[in-house]
């Protein structure tokens, strides 16, 4: 089933990485004046600032934080960095709470100097052990998959089915799933897992970009909505008969578009939003 055309932008989120060649406050600007509702923070857009002082920004402008991106990278063959991580996590969880976002998106990690298996088991053991600090900070934690051509060093969780494994094993409702159309648009299972994790309470957030045909960069050559092969309509309808009414949260790390003007980009991404998703 397909889904509904977007006619407003009520749902519509965009991440800063989308239009990294903006420092924030201007990403924060240029978003609310255009009618987008919803902004996700990576990181490394916060660089030195204040992140109480830069969530505040984001709320006098209207704007809804919808997550933090990102936190993860549990796997490694070396015990003091998976501590690092731990401690990296616990004060990625800190900062979503002081920028008022309700999430952590979790690019998980993995080490490929181990097995996926092992590296798995500590993604598991790592969000245990912050799960603890997010309860209290009021902070859900969503696990993305990532495309298996990631699975060397950045996740082994490559498939949604693996991903609500995961999350059904931890068993709390502060973990769930992002579900991100570039890493998952291939799967067969793609259907049902999106079924099973709405069926479950896990189902915390949906990405959007497309994939080039042919794509000529692994990690910097992710498509506008409408440029690529992926069916965003086909699965938005799948995340929406589940139930789901959050964001759609446009997620693009593009070379090309990022050596354009910005501001075209960002008009071109809101006329994509209507017309490709
Ligand atoms: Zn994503």
């Amino acid at each position: 089933m397909s889904a509904s055309p977007l006619t407003d932008l009520s749902r519509l989120c965009v991440h800063t990485i989308t239009t990294k060649p903006w420092p924030i406050e201007t990403a924060i600007r240029n978003f609310a004046d255009s009618g987008v509702k919803g902004i996700t923070v990576w990181r490394d857009a916060l660089g030195s600032r204040n992140t109480k002082e830069t969530g505040k920004l984001i709320h006098e402008s209207g704007l809804e934080v919808v997550s933090l991106c990102r936190g993860g990278f549990f796997p490694s063959t070396d015990k003091a960095k998976r501590k690092q991580a731990i401690d990296d996590n616990r004060k990625a969880i800190a900062e979503a709470a002081e920028l008022g976002a309700p999430m952590v998106v979790l690019v998980c990690g993995a080490d490929p100097g181990q097995s996926l298996i092992d590296s798995r088991q500590q993604i598991a053991d790592g969000i245990a052990e912050v799960l603890p600090f997010a309860v209290a900070a009021k902070v859900k934690l969503a696990i993305e998959p990532l495309h298996p051509m990631y699975a060397d060093t950045r996740s082994a969780i490559n498939t949604l089915a693996q991903a609500n494994d995961m999350a059904e094993a931890i068993n709390s409702r502060w973990v769930g799933v992002a579900v991100d159309v570039y890493h998952l648009w291939w799967d067969d299972q793609l259907e049902r897992e999106i079924a099973r994790c709405g069926r479950n309470g896990h189902l915390f957030a949906f990405h959007i970009c497309d994939w080039k045909v042919p794509t000529t960069d692994l990690l910097l050559d992710r498509g506008l909505m409408g440029e690529g092969c992926i069916p965003i309509n086909k699965i938005r309808g799948w995340v929406e008969q589940t139930g789901f009414r959050g964001f759609n949260e446009v997620e693009i790390f593009s070379n090309d578009w990022w050596a354009k003007d910005q501001k075209e980009f960002l008009d071109e991404i809101i006329k994509a939003y209507k017309e490709k998703s």
